[in-house]
């Protein structure tokens, strides 16, 4: 039955981690895979989450089964937090969210979605993306293309390229974007910028599908939130994908959600009913604990403050980390503008580095980082920055 099953090739981020553990180096340092860890080097279990479960322990429930797009206070808790519990399109109930299985599971549900609603369309991710993207997509049945965004000279964005290749897109086409910290290269559009890109979005009929898995790690939960608003006050109908894996430090617990925007209530009912034969033909429907985790945090409103003054934290631990690394890459004696590190957001750091270079990092200094070049800043801290800056300094020589 199975000769003829291939060997399929190993994900490149996670084979990476792989590689890591069997590493006896032990001055090694994992900037490979996206997980914030903190200033001891640890994965952090956040004391709002720790709260939140020993309020749910104190008063166990029986685990029945959920809806199929899941708890229904956490998926208005979620839609309130992307979207804003006073805005009209909310009010107005223009807005079907449902729990899923991570930011993945969201994409993907809206990936199978859009396949029955459209299956000729043509989706459009950013070159690069997170590989995930492209795979996903693909799997749902969809050819997959890309429009112009890392500008290597530049350091920066490619936007007349990404703006002209999205002009030239048929209507209909979906148009798969970071609303905030790209990854792998972490530049953001500006707000003029995604300015441009809604408009181009109106004028040629296209179909955006925002993915915010970072939301907090940027400049702020609302400062980053506010591209999904913009797209809700053009009156465009589109696709947001939320994920609570970093932003709650809960990886494992595969949190996230699904809204679809529409342009009337009845319109979202039909949206809503369509999206929860996608679940059920999937997985039937979501489990209870991480959800319920999430939904107690963000609607009691200590626990709510808690969270947030420990989202600031990570970010604002990144953002040191990315001060402190071009000032040891200055002092290891790298010459070059390194103000591109500062300007980067969230997690991850596109440093330029070739893949010999980052194969190099591996081989002799035990640093693993992407072949891209991509670093996850969030797993740099005080005991290993230094190390981290010299071992470039040596490779970029
Ligand atoms: N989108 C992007 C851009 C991501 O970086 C990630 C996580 N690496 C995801 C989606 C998926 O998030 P989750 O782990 O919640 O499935």
């Amino acid at each position: 039955l199975f000769a003829q099953v291939e060997m399929a090739p190993r994900d490149p981020i996670l084979g990476l981690n792989e590689q890591f553990n069997a590493d006896t180096n032990p001055n090694k340092v994992n900037l490979g895979v996206g997980v914030y860890t903190d200033e001891q080097g640890k994965l952090p279990l956040l004391k709002c989450v720790a709260a939140a479960e020993k309020q749910l322990l104190e008063a166990p429930k029986a685990r029945g089964y959920l809806p199929i797009d899941g708890i229904a206070a956490y998926d208005k808790a979620v839609q309130s937090l992307v979207f804003g519990a006073d805005h009209a399109a909310v009010k107005g109930g223009r807005i079907a969210t449902a729990q899923a299985i991570g930011g993945t599971g969201g994409l993907k549900l809206g990936a199978d979605f859009l396949k029955r609603l459209n299956p000729d369309a043509q989706v459009l991710i950013s070159d690069p993306s997170w590989e995930n993207h492209r795979a996903l997509f693909e799997s749902a049945g969809f050819t997959v293309g890309t429009y112009p965004y890392y500008d290597a000279a530049a350091k920066g964005i490619n936007v007349d390229g990404m703006l002209s290749t999205l002009k030239a897109a048929p209507a209909g086409t979906i148009v798969l974007l970071h609303a905030c910290c790209h990854n792998p290269t972490g530049y953001d559009l500006t707000e003029a910028q995604w300015n441009e890109v809604i408009a181009i979005t109106k004028e040629r009929g296209l179909v955006p599908f925002l993915d915010m898995a970072y939301q907090g790690f940027g400049n702020g939960i609302a400062e980053d939130g506010a591209v999904v608003i913009k797209f809700l006050d053009a009156g465009l109908s589109f696709f947001v994908s939320t994920s609570f894996s970093k932003s709650f430090s809960l990886y494992g617990e595969r949190v996230g959600a699904l809204s679809i925007v529409s342009e009337t209530a009845d319109e979202s009912a039909r949206v809503l009913s369509q999206l929860k034969r996608v679940i059920r033909t999937n997985y039937s429907n979501p489990p209870t604990h991480g959800a319920q985790v999430v939904a107690t945090v963000l609607t009691t409103p200590a626990l709510r403050q808690l969270w947030e003054e420990e989202l600031a934290q990570m970010r604002d631990r990144i953002k040191l980390m990315r001060t402190a690394l071009v000032d040891n890459l200055k002092a290891a004696g790298i010459t070059q503008d390194l103000g591109f590190i500062t300007r980067q957001k969230g997690m991850f750091s596109y440093s330029g580095l070739n893949a010999a270079q980052m194969q190099r990092l591996r081989s002799e200094f035990g640093i693993y980082g992407v072949d891209s070049g991509r670093i996850c800043v969030a797993a740099l801290n005080d005991g290993n920055i230094k190390a981290v800056s010299q071992a470039i300094a040596k490779v970029s020589q």
